[in-house]
């Protein structure tokens, strides 16, 4: 069925050497691992020293945002090319931080999903509403938009390349974290919408993953949710002992 996704996002934390350091952390215990993949979406700075310590491993390489041009000029953005060229597979789009904090609307990422899936990487999709949106019973019909406008344009036989991260914006970085409850609400109900937009068959093969405050103690019940197929970490990746037990969690 569907094999569950632990990502790691770093955000704009770890020098090269700290990167270095926690690579290394993680390398030798998932040697043998192969029931959960794993996945680590270091900074730009840091993709080319990670990506050389990964060498052989079969942790995979991830960024937090790129381009959608693929050269030009765009001062202090980096493109799809850049990123294969250092092996990087998987690019998380639309963070919640990237749309709130830079101003990236559903179109601007929608064209960044489609640059990705054109140059062969996988993009990560993140989707979620804030509090306000959530209290005003909003949560379904936002994420709905977001969900919608962000696949404009993909083509079925490239769906199944993606993945979609909800994080429900209150929870990211809060130490709220959803319920397994609320999260498998709108796991199933974004499951519903990838019916709608391509099939059954494609809806089944694409995998959702959750993000917002996921920890080793809330992880069993989020990730035995039937649509929960991972998670998507921001504090608890940046040190092994908890992203390990993350990915214990999803075995
Ligand atoms: P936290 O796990 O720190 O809440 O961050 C979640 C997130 O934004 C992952 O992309």
């Amino acid at each position: 069925f569907r094999k569950k996704l632990i990502a790691g996002n770093w955000k704009m934390n770890k020098s090269g050497a700290e990167a270095a350091d926690l690579v290394a952390d993680l390398v030798a215990p998932l040697a043998s691992q192969t029931e959960v993949d794993v996945l680590i979406c270091p900074p730009f700075t840091a993709l080319e020293t990670v990506s050389r310590k990964l060498e052989g491993s079969s942790i995979k390489l991830g960024a937090q945002n790129m381009h959608a041009e693929l050269s030009g000029a765009y001062t202090g953005e980096i493109s799809a090319p850049m990123l294969r060229d250092l092996f990087v597979t998987y690019v998380i789009l639309g963070h919640s931080e990237r749309r709130q904090l830079f101003g990236e609307t559903d179109a601007v990422v929608n064209t960044k999903v489609l640059a990705a899936l054109k140059n062969e990487l996988r993009p990560i999709l993140c989707v979620g509403e804030t509090l306000a949106e959530r209290e005003a019973g909003d949560t379904l019909r936002v994420v709905q938009t977001q969900v919608e406008a962000g696949l404009a344009g993909v083509y079925a036989e490239h769906a199944a390349s993606v993945t979609i991260a909800y994080e429900p914006v209150w929870a990211i970085g809060t130490g709220k974290v959803a319920t397994a409850e609320q999260a498998q609400e709108v796991h199933a109900f974004i499951r519903s919408l990838l019916v709608t937009r391509f099939d059954d068959t494609i809806a089944r093969k694409i995998r959702l993953l959750y993000g917002g405050s996921m920890k080793p103690a809330n992880a069993p019940e989020l990730l035995t949710q039937q649509d929960i197929d991972g998670g998507l970490i921001g504090g608890a990746s940046l040190e092994a002992r908890s992203f390990l037990e993350l990915i214990e969690a999803a075995a």
